[in-house]
Formats: structure tokens, C-alpha cells, sequence
């Protein structure tokens, strides 16, 4: 049986980036984990797709389409943050 021992109150389920990172950053951990990457928003996105026709994708959900019925998770943005990017960039400038 596998078992993962994952704490989500250290790292995003999404993106998989620690909280300590985030910290570092000065950007609120639970607002990106519940705002940003809301695992609520992946799992409805999954369900909209399990439950739309597929002759009415758009080209994005059709790509993405392909990407989940092939098993495949390159799609989750891994080691990706908007708001650790914007950071990133901010720092860049000054
Ligand atoms: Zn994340």
C-alpha cells in the first residue's frame, strides 16, 4: 500500500514549493496555498473536464484534456508560484 506523508500546512500541494520559501519571500503561505494554488479549484477543474463534451473543448482544455487521459501531471505548475515570480522580478528591479 502507498502511503505519502505529505503536510500540507509545510508545502503547497500544487506547486510543491515549502512554506519556508514563501516566508523568505514575504508572502503569506495560506493565502497562496488557499488562494493562489486552492487544491479546490484543481479538483473542480478536473471534474468540469470529466464532465464536459468533448467536441466543445476549446483548444486549451483539449491540450489539457490530453495531458490528464495520458496520466501525465505536467500541467500542475511544479516548483511554479505567480506571486514567488512577481517577487522574484521585484527583486530583479531593485
Ligand atoms: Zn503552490
Amino acid at each position: 500500500m502507498f502511503f505519502l506523508d505529505f503536510d500540507s500546512s509545510k508545502r503547497c500541494y500544487i506547486c510543491n514549493i515549502d512554506k519556508f520559501t514563501f516566508e523568505k519571500a514575504g508572502i503569506n503561505f495560506e493565502y497562496h496555498r488557499m488562494i493562489e494554488h486552492s487544491i479546490w479549484k484543481y479538483v473542480d477543474f478536473l471534474v468540469f473536464m470529466n464532465q464536459k463534451n468533448k467536441k466543445n473543448l476549446n483548444g486549451f482544455e483539449e491540450k489539457i484534456f490530453n495531458i490528464i487521459k495520458a496520466n501525465k501531471i505536467h500541467w500542475f505548475p511544479l516548483g511554479k508560484s505567480h506571486s514567488l515570480s512577481l517577487f522574484s522580478n521585484k527583486d530583479k528591479e531593485n
